[in-house]
């Protein structure tokens, strides 16, 4: 017997998950100096951390002999503030992955159902397959969620169905109505994930309104990250929003401690620097247009996003990948996503974005 038989069927069957080459390793592989390194990978923020939150976690350092506060209490205080939400509606995680996975494991079982999209976020697969329910993956509709199909899938096994606004790999977005009506149409046995990432880059016109519509619908979470505008993805901290019998049910299968004191106090201080979340939207806008722009140029067909990356279509994108990562430009092929031939692309720095597209004419000049 192989000891890995002891897992069940439906997690040997997993397809662990590929982050993004952190810059030390490619360092490590290639002999490179990792200050000549561009990493345009994992969506992080190119301003780096808010200079508030630096604060914050230098201030705390003394304390993290100490357990942190369990309850997130200071964060769930700012979140309220910022929200209109009431606490009993949070549930803080290690990341919005955190999240994700205790949605999955509150709610979902062998037995039941999870609805999501092709090419969405690798994620909903993931965290739906490691408690035994069967993953339903509706095929996409321009690169995007096709919400008559998700309709169309559900059953009376369905329990959750995520959609992630704007999508990771692709960038599309919903139309806000369109998403709503849908959101009131389902069955209340199916709860809705709505994994939010990105909003903080959406213009304000289309910015998601998913908070008001938690007065309205029972079967509706939220997610939102610090780790994209708010820049503190190394910290791992994100939250889920819901109704207060959701979050319940949520934060008995949350770990106690499961965010650092670093971390919750970096987020407070994040959520009040209102500044550094607009820098970040205005250099991710500038920064998308010379990225589209100079990908037009080269040639490339991309795919409109309205994240803070863009997947471009290129031939044999497989060892496009390996030259860009020779002259150490790292970027995400998207292979897993079942899109073999485009690599995602995010946005950084200008100088960082120009570097990408010469290292790109270069590769494509053979
Ligand atoms: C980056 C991303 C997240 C955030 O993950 P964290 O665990 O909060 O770092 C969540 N959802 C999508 C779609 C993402 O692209």
């Amino acid at each position: 017997m192989n000891t890995s038989d002891l897992a069940p069927d439906y997690i040997r069957s997993i397809a662990p998950y590929q982050p993004g080459k952190p810059i030390s390793e490619l360092a490590r592989e290639l002999g490179l100096d990792e200050a000549n390194i561009v990493k345009l990978a994992s969506n992080e923020n190119p301003l780096g951390i808010s200079p508030l939150a630096r604060q914050a976690i230098a201030d705390a350092m003394a304390e993290t002999a100490l357990y942190p506060d369990g309850n997130a209490f200071e964060l769930k205080q700012a979140i309220c503030a910022k929200f209109g939400v009431s606490d009993a509606q949070i549930v803080p995680g290690n990341g919005s992955n955190d999240v994700l996975e205790i949605a999955a494991r509150a709610f979902l079982a062998p037995g039941v159902e999870a609805v999501y999209s092709q090419h969405a976020f690798a994620v909903y697969p993931l965290v739906t397959q490691a408690t035994g329910a069967t993953g339903i993956r509706v095929p996409a509709r321009n690169f995007g969620h096709d919400l008559q199909a998700m309709r169309a899938a559900v059953t009376q096994k369905t329990r959750m169905l995520f959609i992630a606004n704007p999508n990771n790999p692709t960038g599309t977005l919903l139309e806000k109505t369109e998403l709503c009506d849908f959101i009131r149409d389902l069955p209340r046995h199916v709860l809705v994930v709505l994994d939010e990432a990105y909003d903080e880059y959406l213009a304000d016109t289309r910015k998601s309104e998913s908070i008001s519509w938690l007065r309205e619908f029972e079967h509706l979470i939220v997610t939102r990250t610090f780790s994209k505008a708010y820049g503190l993805a190394g910290l791992r901290v994100g939250f889920a929003l819901a109704h207060p019998a959701i979050a319940d049910m949520m934060n008995r299968v949350r770990q106690p401690f499961n965010v650092n004191s670093l971390a919750q106090v970096a987020a407070v201080a994040a959520l009040r620097d209102e500044d550094f979340v607009c820098r970040s939207r205005d250099l991710n806008d500038a920064g998308m247009r010379q990225m589209t722009e100079g990908l037009t140029q080269l040639g490339l067909r991309h795919i409109p996003s309205f994240g803070n990356f863009v997947s471009f279509h290129v031939a044999h994108a497989a060892a496009v990948n390996q030259k860009l990562l020779q002259r150490g430009v790292i970027v995400r092929p998207i292979f897993a996503y079942e899109m073999p031939d485009w690599l995602r692309v995010s946005i950084g720095l200008p100088e960082e974005n120009a570097r990408f597209l010469v290292v790109m004419r270069e590769i494509l000049a053979g």
